[in-house]
């Protein structure tokens, strides 16, 4: 695989909450990883087969949206949208993380089809890579009926991941918690839908409810789309140590109210970003970079903590080897700007001031799979390659 040289970088944005920038302006990858990061001495020891001088500009980890219902393929049956997962990578993000396939046409609820839903997902996706994004699918929805064995057969064929709780027809926490403890104990990672209904057919979901059951996320805390009350956000933000995601389709003022809690209590490392899609907005190619540019300009948090929310945050909590700008990590890059007219000087100072930074470039495992996003405005400054 190539050897390529990141060089003349403006600001390097680590992906990790605590340490969020770096003062290095060069980062080397080959073989799909992050080999080396530094000044441009480091190129020194290496036969680059490409240079790529960003003129300036930011470099961020890939973003990661937490929370996707995939199907099969790129193609969405619910909105009818094809080449949704090629459009998020335009919008900077290079990793999905499924949050249960409840959109498959038909899909069953027995306990043998629910099983084998998450079983041919989760293999599906590791075949299909669609401009180089990373689908974690086949994510279990809970259904009445599984028993421990279920799981033990799903974790031997890779499935490592429980879809929302409230989808399928396990909803009351007693239900639930054995079967949280049966995932749990396999290493599975356990979502679990709160607030409000979503669409027809799931269920309204309690502070308590969540706390009863303990899974990994919080999935959408500021509603999908309906947010549960501020005093039961403050309840799970003080009581738990739990992941509590925030989505784009969700309520941006809980959103807002997450964050500052929690930047009060020094716990920003419990934030992530998802979409939410292809449920009630429907498709939003930029959502993550929408949901950070309003969390960034809403309250008084960094861009470069913000970053991390959807990035370096979320890769921790599930385990993956990517989200963080780091020797050794998955070279899964994105280079970004202000967008041209954007009264921000560059994509941190544009989060900021509201705007969507223009993407441009983005890396997968070593590869450059995009050089000009489709669907954000265009960079202020030009990258050059040789
Ligand atoms: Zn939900």
């Amino acid at each position: 695989m190539a050897t390529i040289a990141l060089t003349n970088i403006g600001k390097l944005v680590t992906g990790d909450i605590k340490n969020p920038v770096s003062s290095a302006n060069t980062i080397v990858v080959q073989d799909g990883k992050i080999a080396k990061i530094g000044n441009a001495e480091i190129l020194k020891g290496f036969t680059l087969d490409k240079t790529v001088d960003v003129a300036g500009m930011t470099v961020t980890p890939g973003l990661i949206d937490s929370h996707v219902h995939t199907v099969l393929g790129d193609y969405t049956p619910r909105q009818k949208t094809q080449d949704y997962i090629e459009g998020a990578v335009h919008g900077g993000v290079t990793t999905f993380i499924s949050a249960g396939e409840c959109h498959t046409p038909g899909r069953p609820k027995d306990p043998a089809g629910t099983k084998a839903l998450a079983i041919l997902a989760h293999k599906s996706f590791n075949n299909l890579r669609s401009t180089g994004l990373k689908v974690h699918g086949g994510a279990v929805i809970l259904e009445k009926g599984l028993v421990e064995a279920d799981f033990d057969e799903m974790a031997k064929e890779g499935v490592w991941l429980v879809g929302e709780i409230g989808l399928g027809s396990v909803k009351k926490p007693e239900d639930a918690k054995p079967m949280v403890e049966w995932a749990k104990k396999r290493g599975m990672k356990v979502a679990m839908h709160c607030g409000g209904t979503s669409i027809p057919g799931s269920s309204t979901v309690t502070a308590d409810d969540v706390m009863a059951v303990e899974p990994t996320v919080v999935s959408h805390i500021n509603g999908g789309p309906t947010a549960i009350a501020p005093a039961e956000v403050e309840k799970l933000i003080n009581n738990t140590e739990l992941t509590l995601e925030i989505v784009q389709c969700g309520n941006p003022k809980i959103g807002d109210l997450v964050v500052r809690k929690l930047a009060e209590k020094d716990a920003l490392h419990r934030v992530i970003f998802g979409n939410d899609s292809p449920s009630g907005t429907g498709i939003i190619p930029l959502g993550i970079l929408r949901t950070m540019s309003l969390i960034a300009s809403m309250s008084d948090i960094p861009g470069e903590k913000v970053v991390a929310m959807a990035s370096g945050n979320t890769a921790r909590v599930f385990g993956l080897d990517t989200g963080l700008i780091e020797e050794g990590k998955e070279a899964d890059l994105v280079v970004m700007d202000a967008p041209m007219g954007s009264i921000g000087s560059d994509a941190m100072e544009a989060l900021k001031v509201g705007d969507l930074p223009g993407v441009g470039m983005v890396i997968v495992d070593g590869a450059i799979k995009v050089t000009k996003s489709r669907n954000t405005p265009p960079t202020t400054r030009n990258y050059t390659i040789k």
